[in-house]
């Protein structure tokens, strides 16, 4: 099984080293390939996905990803940014549903901001659409507006859309993931307003005839995104575009006070993926060796259960994972009183230990 390790900028190396030390425990099953990404390749090379990057990313199985993105690059042109390295694999490999999901572990509740009982136990996957919406549509631009009261003055503009069969393909990956969990599938849209959400909505209801075993409701976005803080343990599974996906899945990372323990996974249609941790490259800390690891070795987990059929060494890498947090080692991020602080290293080597 080849992996394509694409460590990239700030404490994305130190996070990512951390989670190959865990599929190295596992076995030597994996053959893992170390490749350029993000800033850390424009300095190499010019160019935040090289060709050598994506052909092996192309090549591989699976794609482990550490962060790009450093304060230093936000100078470059738009297309030598770090983030475009992330744009340009999710183009080139139709990597087109995101998996976000958000976990509240009972050992780390008061980490949220939300209340013990409404936050403890959480466990939800936000399934954001990736590709299509008012990110890609055309037209788009900045031109004159012809609209009587602005006539003449500059407006900008985009187009939101979705086809029938992009949202048929988002529905069936929502439907399939919700049969592994709790079986609800919740869809946001937003079609009291817009016509995309209306076709949207339709096409949900016809996808969810093949999945009876599955409950599908429907919410407009801005109720999702009240009830994603009133009552986010009702939700199981919530589908969504990638707007309104974007905003969501972000806000329900947040609801866990621990933007260091959540894994992603972002897969093409014959389930090959690319697995990050949902934060970024932390420049602030980089360096200190005081990262949390934690999301990057759960998105391993994740790229074993969904992208190399490899179900139960996933749950062990989980399973581990609760067991350093059940002894009270903690990365100065979830730190609390009575717990013990470790480094990025110390918490790498714990959920090493644990795995045994
Ligand atoms: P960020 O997620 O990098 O950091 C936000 C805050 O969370 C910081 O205080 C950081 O120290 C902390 N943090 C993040 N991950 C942590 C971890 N594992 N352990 C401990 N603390 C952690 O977001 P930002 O500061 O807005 O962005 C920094 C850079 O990351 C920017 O260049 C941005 O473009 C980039 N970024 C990249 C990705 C990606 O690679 N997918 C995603 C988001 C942001």
């Amino acid at each position: 099984m080849k992996i394509a390790v694409l460590p990239g900028d700030g404490i994305g190396p130190e996070i990512v080293a951390q989670a190959v030390r865990v599929l190295k425990a596992l076995g030597p099953q994996f053959d893992l390939e170390e490749a350029p990404v993000g800033g850390a390749a424009f300095d190499l090379s010019g160019h935040p996905l090289p060709p050598a990057t994506l052909e092996l990313a192309k090549k591989a199985d699976a794609i482990l990803f550490g962060a790009v993105g450093d304060w230093k690059y936000d100078t470059l042109a738009r297309e030598l940014r770090p983030e475009q390295a992330i744009l340009g694999l999710r183009k080139h490999l139709e990597l087109f549903a995101n998996f976000r999901p958000a976990i509240c572990y009972p050992e780390l509740t008061a980490a949220s901001s939300l209340k013990p009982e409404i936050i403890g136990g959480l466990d939800i996957l936000i399934v954001r659409e990736l590709n299509g919406d008012i990110y890609f549509g055309q037209p788009r631009g900045i031109r004159t507006s012809e609209l009587p009261l602005f006539k003449g003055a500059r407006e900008g503009f985009d187009t939101m859309h979705y086809s029938e069969p992009e949202v048929e393909r988002i529905g069936r990956v929502a439907f399939e993931a919700a049969r592994k969990r709790g079986k609800k599938v919740c869809s946001v849209d937003k079609a009291n307003v817009l016509e995309t959400s209306q076709l949207w909505r339709e096409v949900m209801i016809r996808v969810s005839k093949e999945y009876p075993d599955v409950e599908l409701s429907h919410m407009y976005v801005d109720n999702a995104a009240m009830q994603l803080v009133k009552a986010p343990k009702a939700f199981d599974v919530v589908v969504t575009g990638n707007l309104f996906g974007d905003i969501l899945s972000d806000e329900a990372a947040m609801l866990t006070g621990s933007i260091g323990m959540l894994p992603s996974a972002s897969l093409d249609k014959n389930n090959k993926g690319l697995y990050e941790p949902s934060h970024g490259s932390a420049p602030d800390i980089a360096g200190k060796g005081i990262a949390n690891p934690l999301a990057t070795i759960l998105s391993a987990a994740m790229m074993l259960r969904y992208s190399l059929g490899m179900p139960a060494e996933a749950d062990r890498i989980e399973k581990a994972v609760q067991k350093v947090l059940a002894q009270g080692l903690r990365t100065a991020d979830i730190y609390t009183e009575g717990t013990q602080k470790v480094s990025t290293v110390q918490m790498g080597d714990a959920v090493v230990a644990a795995l045994a």
